[in-house]
Order: C-alpha cells, then sequence, then structure tokens
C-alpha cells in the first residue's frame, strides 16, 4: 500500500532543497498527517496549523440579560493553550493536513487554478496545494504567515499575491527537472491509487477523527465574583502532549478508514 502523507513529506523535502524562498523550512519541525473528505463534499484539500501560537490571555464567556444588561453567568475564568507535539527530541512546530480521498481527486481542469497553469498537467493542482500549505509557513517564525493588506492592516487571508508566488515556486520546482519519483504518486486519483499500490494509508493521530487543537484550560488561581453563576469548562479530551506513540497508520478508503495494526520496528527499544 502507499503510505501518502510519507510520500507528500518526502516531496516536500524535495521542493524544500530546490526552492530557496522555502530554504528556510526544516521539515524535522513539520508533521504531515490524514484527514478524513469524501472528494463530493465541500471543504478544503489541505491545511497548515501552527503549533506554536503563544498561550492567551485569560478570559471567560459571559451573558447577560437582555433587558437589563446585568450579567447573569459566566464561565470560569479560562487561557486558551496549542497542544505540544514532540517526535523523539524534536518539538513539531507545524502539522500540515491532507483530507483524503479529496486531496488524490484535484485537477487542474477543474479548477480555477488553471488560470495560473496554462499547459501544465492537470495533477500539478495536487503539487500546487502541497507548495501553498509549506508557503503558509511563516519564515519569521510567528506563526502562519500573514499579508499586508492595501490599507496595511495584517490579514491571514491570501490575496492574488500569494497563488501567484506558489505557481511560480511550482513551476520553477518542475523547471530544476526534479526526479519523476519525487511526484508521480500524485498523477493517480485515489481510484487509480488504490488500483496500483492495493491501497492508500496515511499518518492519523490516535484520537482520530481528532488531532492536535488549540484547547481552553481553565485558571483556577484568578478570583470570581460569586454573585454570579459560574458555569465550569467542558473538561478536556484532548492530550496535551502528543508524542509518536499517538501517530496511527490508517488505511483510509473511499468511505471511511481504520487503523492499520502498529508494526513494532516503529517503537523505541
Ligand atoms: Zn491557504
Amino acid at each position: 500500500m502507499i503510505n501518502y502523507t510519507e510520500r507528500i513529506a518526502l516531496l516536500m523535502q524535495d521542493v524544500v532543497s530546490r526552492t530557496p524562498a522555502l530554504s528556510f523550512i526544516n521539515l524535522r519541525e513539520v508533521l504531515v498527517f490524514g484527514r478524513f473528505g469524501r472528494p463530493e463534499a465541500e471543504g478544503a484539500f489541505a491545511t497548515c496549523h501552527c503549533l506554536t501560537l503563544p498561550q492567551s490571555e485569560p478570559g471567560y464567556y459571559f451573558w447577560r440579560d437582555r433587558t437589563t444588561g446585568e450579567l447573569t453567568r459566566r464561565s470560569e475564568w479560562f487561557v486558551t493553550k496549542t497542544p505540544e507535539v514532540r517526535i523523539g527530541s524534536t518539538r513539531i512546530k507545524y502539522l500540515i493536513s491532507f483530507v483524503l480521498p479529496r486531496f488524490c481527486e484535484q485537477r487542474l481542469d477543474r479548477s480555477w487554478k488553471s488560470e495560473l497553469y496554462e499547459s501544465e498537467n492537470s495533477w500539478v493542482a495536487k503539487l500546487d496545494t502541497i507548495v501553498h500549505e509549506l508557503y503558509h509557513i511563516d519564515p519569521a517564525a510567528t506563526g502562519i504567515r500573514q499579508f499586508a493588506n492595501a490599507n496595511g492592516t495584517r490579514s491571514r487571508q491570501h490575496g492574488p499575491e500569494f497563488y501567484e508566488e506558489v505557481a511560480t515556486i511550482v513551476r520553477s520546482y518542475l523547471d530544476s527537472r526534479p526526479d519523476p519519483r519525487a511526484y508521480e504518486f500524485l498523477r493517480w486519483d485515489f481510484a487509480g491509487l488504490q488500483r496500483e499500490f492495493g491501497g492508500v494509508v496515511a499518518t492519523t493521530f490516535r484520537n482520530f477523527p481528532s488531532f492536535p487543537q488549540r484547547y481552553m484550560e481553565p485558571c483556577t488561581a484568578l478570583p470570581v465574583d460569586e454573585d454570579v453563576k459560574v458555569e465550569r469548562l467542558k473538561p478536556l479530551t484532548q492530550p496535551s502532549l502528543y508524542t509518536e506513540d499517538d501517530l496511527h497508520v490508517r488505511q483510509f478508503t473511499d468511505t471511511s478508514t481504520r487503523r492499520l495494526a502498529r508494526k513494532g520496528a516503529h517503537r523505541a527499544a
């Protein structure tokens, strides 16, 4: 079976090594994983998740009486935190998720991206998505790459330049004559991958379909006005630290996923 996320990670290594604009990225600090999503459903093909965002200032939710404006209820104090992901001794800074099988069905000729690539092969749409997510990694290491809007404010949305920059990187990568074995797995759609490799597997987290996400942690040290009803936060359902033991390999099909038994070789002695 083809390990799709592993292939993407290897391709990313090749792209980064041939692309000066991305050479600051240390892929040991980037973890690629799979999420499930049907091709016919709306949604992203891939997402870049930053794990270096700082803890938030303490805050709370509150509810007011509509007529009097009086505070009727509030949550306990909390801070929002990012879970830590460690693989061996390396702290992971970014997660990049690919939605399978949806990602595999991308085609340039069905996409607005065809405006950016005139004559290329249809699978280049997938390479474009991979580079797009890498391009979200901020060279200033402050999180997700931000952009100056025309009015001078900063935005997380990408303007047209983002897409053009990505397309320029994709074209110059292909012009650098990489070994086709690095990217040829992108030529197959999902049915083609299953025929060719006998199945598609990907790295996922133990709590699949969940994965490391920002969470709220109560701050019990801060005082609370006892006249107002205080709602407790929901108990934490995800770990605050993930390690290689939290990684599972799952097989993806058109309609579902299933966990594959972990190979002994993965475990440290
Ligand atoms: Zn984006």
